[in-house]
């Protein structure tokens, strides 16, 4: 015999995602996708300046663009 409780799941998922260069939202087209963005995570190792630091950052399309352009060295793209 089984012998059942009532238990609640909690599903944590994204609500909103912001640009954290120029602040603005990123947006959901129709069918409710995200328009692609970049979403970087970085645990810091020590030899660096953020020793044991956990950094998370989003950046649009857009920024990513700005951002690239200022390179020295192109990315790599096919
Ligand atoms: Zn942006």
């Amino acid at each position: 015999m089984e012998v059942l409780k009532n238990s609640i799941d909690i599903k944590i998922e994204i609500e909103k995602v912001f640009c954290n260069v120029c602040g603005e939202e990123i947006k959901k087209d129709i069918y409710g996708y995200y328009n692609d963005y970049i979403h970087i995570e970085k645990e810091w190792g020590y030899n660096s300046d953020f020793d044991g630091e956990k950094h998370s950052f989003d950046i649009c399309s857009q920024c990513y663009k700005k951002m690239v352009s200022d390179f020295k060295i192109p990315v790599n793209g096919e």
